[in-house]
């Protein structure tokens, strides 16, 4: 199934709609996410892209390399900062948007919290989420709680 994902950075400058299939959203407290978002944990919601579409300004991008030795493109809108996308270097077949750019966050729930190793200590977990001390090595449980929470009969994490 086909979902369009719009949103924008905190300026307006960047707009983005992208077309895809979502794959996962989840919560990640190791201490990059937390220096990205200035905050406790970074959110990450992975979309399998068919199409994307950038409107208005252009994205800045940084990259850093990731403890597994992969590059990682991170963009942002170079007038307010904002964090816009991770990828992968050399993969489009995913994109990773920052959650809380999105026009519409009412349905967001993440279904797991990895590198809780690092989580701050106020930090507190819903039970019915995936709870992993690092990153976890295989992401298929991952995907398989999100389809699961987006059949209709069934209540997504977190809510
Ligand atoms: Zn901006
Ligand atoms: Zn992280």
């Amino acid at each position: 199934m086909s979902e369009t994902f719009e949103g924008d950075c905190q300026c307006g400058h960047c707009r983005y709609r992208i077309g895809g299939r979502s794959l996962a959203l989840f919560a990640c407290h190791c201490r990059e996410c937390q220096k990205q978002s200035g905050s406790a944990f970074g959110m990450a919601f992975w979309i399998a892209p068919s199409q994307v579409e950038l409107g208005l300004g252009e994205l800045s991008s940084w990259t850093r390399e990731t403890p597994t030795g992969r590059r990682m493109i991170c963009d942002f809108c170079p007038e307010c900062g904002t964090r816009l996308f991770h990828r992968q270097q050399g993969r489009t077949d995913l994109i990773s948007i920052k959650p809380g750019t999105l026009d519409d966050t009412s349905a967001l729930a993440p279904v797991a919290h990895i590198w809780l190793d690092s989580a701050q200590g106020w930090s507190r977990i819903g039970e019915e989420c995936l709870q992993y001390p690092g990153n976890p090595e295989d992401f298929a449980p991952l995907f398989a709680r999100w389809n699961e929470g987006r059949e209709p009969a069934k209540p997504a994490c977190g809510k």
